[in-house]
């Protein structure tokens, strides 16, 4: 079930060519090639719609866009790229003359053969980004600007995949999908989340139901936000995956809380190969998570930080900069992560006075991690979880749950009353809400 790195590199150049954004077909596009893939339940939120302290934007669409020089021949061609057109640009068709233009091009003098990525969604505008050096090359006294785009009220759409668990607190997982072509920031984390819903939907038993948000960036999860404040309220742990396929080792970034039981997950399964940051309200949408109102238990996955490599918001965040063995070493890092939140529970050692015979129940010699059994028997008092005991023990959390899991089925752990608040035997809630 799990789908190697090539697999989940393959899911990345496919999406790479849709010319995504925070509204459009684009973005439709792309959920619907999730929806191929895992069941995927799709919002659509109009046009002018207040959602907290925000309003849905006009829906944008492009068919065409170019810089043509007066005899007709193309030198900025949104066909070429998805980021050669500033995004949310107004339609626009008429000579410009070049120092008009000029203020309405980007280009990164430092790095003079990347095109950057830029976007006007709330500020009324046109606009054209290219290579600087081909930028230097603009030597005609006027251009032919032409921008065949809609403003116009349509919906901003997001999509969500529940995976129901035995109780109705929730995990969250969410990843920003509303860049156009850009690999690392963040199809890479679409694909990893994808993978990581079909394997936890593929796993016999699940302590908590799962939520998967694939929304616009910043106006997406504030749609989301204001239309599920119960769901909201049920999360217990969540993190925000972005930029997971470049070579740099995972990063997580603590959420607003900084103590929550996700800040300590994440800072065990990294240990000492990954880097812990303090949250901060930039970023991605921990920060609407991590508001103040709603203050959720979220924290960041990446591997580079945005901001921090050389590629990031340009044309060299492509998919040859995204690497196989990456996306599959962050859906591992998940994974553990998913391991702790399942099975981080508190036990009861139900023959606590004196240490308990192993052998006449059959686990002094099966092959169990003795050391684990005995640390697991005798720190389950109620109150210290198996995260605990691995800790204090050295052995790691796997060894410490199946220790757990041996000892449950021989019948000297109980869980403690403690880990089953919030257990509900109501159904788990449908994506629909
Ligand atoms: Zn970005």
């Amino acid at each position: 079930m799990t789908p190697t790195g090539a697999e989940l590199h393959s899911h990345v150049a496919e999406l790479y060519p849709l010319c995504r954004s925070i509204t459009g077909e684009g973005l439709r596009a792309t959920l619907r090639n999730i929806a191929g893939r895992i069941p995927l339940h799709l919002s659509e939120v109009p046009t002018g719609r207040r959602v907290l302290d925000w309003e849905v934007p006009p829906e944008w669409n492009v068919r065409t866009a170019f810089v043509a020089t007066p005899d007709g021949r193309r030198v900025i061609d949104f066909a070429d790229h998805n980021l050669h057109l500033v995004q949310y640009s107004m339609p626009v068709d008429r000579i410009v003359p070049r120092a008009e233009l000029e203020a309405h091009l980007h280009s990164l003098p430092d790095q003079p053969t990347l095109i950057p990525y830029r976007t006007s969604y709330y500020t009324p505008s046109w606009g054209f980004c290219l290579a600087h050096r081909n930028r230097m090359a603009l030597k005609e006294d006027a251009y032919h600007v032409r921008i065949d785009s809609t403003l116009a009220p349509g919906s901003l759409t997001y999509g969500e995949c529940v995976v129901p668990g035995e109780s109705v607190q929730e995990v969250l997982f969410s990843a920003h999908c509303c860049h156009p072509s850009l690999a690392n920031d963040n199809l890479a984390a679409i694909a990893v989340a994808v993978a990581l819903a079909q394997q936890l939907a593929a796993r016999p038993r699940r302590r908590f139901t799962y939520r998967f948000l694939f929304a616009p960036g910043t106006i997406g999860a504030i749609c989301w936000l204001a239309a599920n404040r119960a769901a909201a309220a049920r999360i217990r742990h969540g993190l925000v995956l972005t930029c997971l396929g470049d070579p740099a080792p995972p990063t997580y970034k603590k959420s607003r809380r900084g103590t929550a039981p996700i800040d300590r997950y994440a800072a065990h399964v990294l240990g000492g190969g990954g880097r812990i940051r303090e949250f901060s309200p930039t970023g991605y949408d921990e920060r609407q998570f991590g508001s103040p109102g709603f203050d959720l238990p979220v924290g960041c996955l990446m591997r580079s930080p945005g901001g921090t490599f050389a590629e990031y918001h340009t044309s060299a965040d492509n998919p040859d900069f995204v690497r196989p063995e990456a996306l599959a070493d962050s859906l591992g890092v998940l994974t553990d992560i998913v391991d702790l939140i399942e099975h981080d529970e508190h036990w009861r050692n139900t023959a606590p006075y004196g240490e308990p015979q192993l052998g006449r129940r059959g686990l002094y010699d099966s092959g169990q991690d003795r050391m684990a059994l005995l640390w697991v028997l005798n720190l389950a008092d109620g109150r210290h979880s198996l995260l605990d005991i691995a800790e204090r023990s050295g052995r790691t959390f796997a060894a410490v749950a199946a220790a757990a899991a041996a000892l449950a089925e021989a019948g000297l752990l109980v869980r403690a009353s403690a880990s089953d608040e919030g257990r509900s035997p109501s159904p788990p809630p449908s994506p629909a809400e």
